[in-house]
């Protein structure tokens, strides 16, 4: 899933090649990845694009003065920005992977596709991207935080660690796939407890996602947007590599897997060389 530096590369791609066109037209090849219905999609037609920005892991590309595209990426969506599209044609209803295409003046634009059967990219076109339910709810984002305000939101929520700091409602913008690097870095267990964490130890959670995020967003912004996401894995030390040995110590990389996710750590580095009770076995066994 697409998180705050993968989604930060896109605005930030975006700005730099939309911003300034105009759309010539946005069509909806999948009607169940737009969730709003007022103003339609051919109120943005003639519109300049004036910038490109991020709420959390949600993408915000404004139009004219007053309007919003509102786009969570979710699981297995992603932006691919094409110079040129090879048919005039608009999109057919129901094709591909394709859920939403925008035609910029100068014959490029870009498509919101989503990989898979399940369906979960939103897309929302509204005047103000609070009207979008998730954005409402949002926390702070995460890089503007300070440490006494990321302390206090860690704190509003009891529970293991892992949960609160992915937790968009605590904090905007941490996914799965950084929480697990957040937490080697900071040298954490996913499962310690947020109303144990000492002071000290917030200290050091706080900087290790300072220090993760910041560079996850410098590695992603520059690349071209077509090449981001293998970016992401390229850069993971955790996340996704179990059984590999981690860079820091050597030990085996480990992973707890849930009903359909999975977490990644290492033993010597997080939980004092204990592994962690996977969760899925010992469902099983009781
Ligand atoms: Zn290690």
């Amino acid at each position: 899933m697409p998180e705050l530096p993968e989604v930060e590369a896109l605005a930030a791609y975006l700005r730099e090649r939309a911003v300034g066109h105009t759309v010539e037209r946005l069509e909806v090849s999948s009607f169940s990845a737009l969730k709003t219905y007022d103003p339609p999609p051919s109120a943005v037609a003639g519109l300049a694009v004036t910038g490109a920005g991020r709420h959390g892991k949600f993408l915000d590309l404004h139009l004219g003065a007053d309007l919003h595209l509102v786009v969570h990426l979710a699981r297995a969506g992603w932006l691919h920005y094409r110079d040129s599209f090879r048919s005039p044609a608009p999109l057919k209803p129901g094709s591909g992977p394709i859920a939403l295409r925008v035609r910029l003046d100068d014959g490029s634009g870009f498509d919101l596709t989503e990989a898979g059967t399940q369906k979960s990219l939103a897309a929302y076109l509204v005047r103000d991207p609070a009207e979008v339910p998730g954005v409402s709810r949002l926390g702070p984002d995460a890089l503007a935080v300070d440490r006494d305000g990321f302390a206090e939101r860690l704190r509003s929520r009891r529970g293991q660690v892992k949960g609160v700091l992915t937790d968009q409602e605590v904090l905007a913008g941490i996914g799965n796939a950084y929480s697990d690097e957040i937490l080697h870095a900071a040298k954490m267990s996913p499962f310690a407890l947020t109303a144990k964490l000492t002071d000290e130890q917030i200290t050091t959670l706080y900087e290790a996602m300072r220090q993760v995020e910041t560079d996850a967003v410098a590695r992603s912004v520059g690349q071209k947007a077509a090449e981001l996401k293998g970016e992401k894995r390229a850069g993971m030390r955790v996340h996704a590599r179990t059984g590999l040995p981690c860079p820091v110590c050597g030990d085996t990389v480990r992973e707890v897997s849930f009903a359909d996710k999975s977490l990644q750590y290492c033993p010597t580095c997080q939980t004092g060389g204990k592994p962690l009770a996977d969760r899925r076995l010992s469902k099983l066994i009781r």
